[in-house]
C-alpha cells in the first residue's frame, strides 16, 4: 500500500473495538508513525473525555503529540497538542443566542413531526452545537452504539406508518425545511435511533484539519487516507457517519472501510473489511515501509 503523510481515522470500531476497550494496541501502532512525523488525525463524533479515558496525551511523548490531531464532536472541536496538552485550535461553538436558535429549531422539528405526522420524539439538548432527536423514544433499543441493519428497517417502517415518505431522506428533508424557518442551514444526520440536527458535522472536522496540515506541513489530501467502519449507506444517497470525511477538500485522498457489512458505499470508498485488526495491521505496514 502507498505510504501516507496523513492518516485520518475514526476511533470507535476502527482503532478500538469499543469505547471501553484498552487503547494500548492502537496507541502502540500510532506511536511508531508519530515518531516518524506521520500526521495522525482521530475523527470521532464523541468528546475528548471518551477517548482513551480522556487521557490520550498521557500515552505519548510530547514530541509525538506534535503530529497528533483530533476532530471531535461532529465538527464542534478540533484539537492539536501544545506543550503536551490538548488544545482546541478551531471550533464551531455557537454563542448563547445561536445555541438557543438551534434548540428552538429542534423543538420545531419535534413539533412538526408530532403535529403533522403524529410521531412522538424526545430531544437531548445538552450538546455543544446540535440536538439529538430520539425517534425511537417509546421503543426499547438500549444504549447500543453500533447500528444494526434491522434497526434502520424498523425506523423506516415507523416513518412510513406515520406518513413520512421517502424514508430517512424524507425525514432529513423535513428537518432542513424547519431549519430554514429558523434561519439555520441545518447539518442533519440520522441513524436508526437519533436524528441529529446542528450546524456542523465530521466534514467540518476534516476540512479544518486538512487546511491546518496543508498550511503547516504542505500536506495535500492526495497524500492522506481516511479510515472508518461506518461508510455504508442507510438508503440511497444517505451514507454512514464516516462518509462525512469525504468532502471537496479531501476527495483526492484514499478512503477505506474496515466494516464487512454489505451495502452501498460512496463510490470512492474501498471496502477493505477486517475490522480493527485490519486498520492496526495497516499502521504496522506503514511503519515498516519507511518514509
Ligand atoms: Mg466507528
Amino acid at each position: 500500500m502507498k505510504k501516507y503523510r496523513g492518516i485520518f481515522f475514526d476511533w470507535d470500531g476502527t482503532a478500538v473495538l469499543s469505547r471501553k476497550a484498552s487503547p494500548d494496541e492502537a496507541v502502540a501502532a500510532m506511536k511508531a508513525l508519530l515518531a516518524k512525523g506521520v500526521k495522525m488525525v482521530i475523527v470521532s463524533g464523541t468528546t475528548y473525555e471518551n477517548i482513551a479515558g480522556g487521557k490520550l496525551e498521557a500515552y505519548f511523548e510530547k514530541e509525538d503529540l506534535e503530529h497528533l490531531y483530533l476532530g471531535l464532536g461532529r465538527g464542534a472541536y478540533n484539537y492539536r497538542f501544545e506543550d503536551g496538552r490538548p488544545s482546541i485550535f478551531s471550533d464551531r461553538i455557537p454563542d448563547q443566542e445561536e445555541l438557543l436558535r438551534i434548540h428552538d429549531m429542534a423543538y420545531g422539528i419535534h413539533r412538526e413531526l408530532l403535529a403533522s405526522y403524529g410521531l412522538k420524539t424526545d430531544i437531548v439538548f445538552c450538546r455543544p452545537n446540535y440536538c439529538k432527536i430520539d425517534l425511537m423514544a417509546d421503543t426499547d433499543r438500549g444504549e447500543q452504539l453500533f447500528m444494526q441493519e434491522k434497526e434502520v428497517e424498523m425506523l423506516r417502517e415507523r416513518l412510513a406508518a406515520h406518513g413520512i415518505r421517502n424514508g430517512l431522506g424524507g425525514l432529513l428533508e423535513i428537518a432542513c425545511n424547519v431549519g430554514r424557518r429558523f434561519g439555520i442551514e441545518v447539518k442533519a444526520t440520522c441513524d436508526a435511533k437519533y436524528l441529529e440536527v446542528g450546524i456542523s458535522d465530521k466534514s467540518d472536522n476534516v476540512d479544518r484539519i486538512m487546511e491546518e496540515l496543508e498550511r503547516k506541513f504542505g500536506i495535500k489530501s492526495e497524500e492522506c487516507c481516511f479510515w472508518g467502519d461506518e461508510f455504508v449507506g442507510l438508503e440511497d444517497g444517505i451514507y454512514g457517519s464516516d462518509s462525512f470525511m469525504l468532502t471537496k477538500k479531501t476527495e483526492e485522498g484514499d478512503f477505506y472501510d474496515v466494516s464487512s457489512v454489505s451495502g452501498k458505499r460512496p463510490e470512492k470508498v474501498v471496502q477493505i473489511g477486517g475490522g480493527v485488526r485490519r486498520f492496526l495491521n495497516f499502521l504496522e505496514e506503514q511503519k515498516t515501509e519507511g518514509l
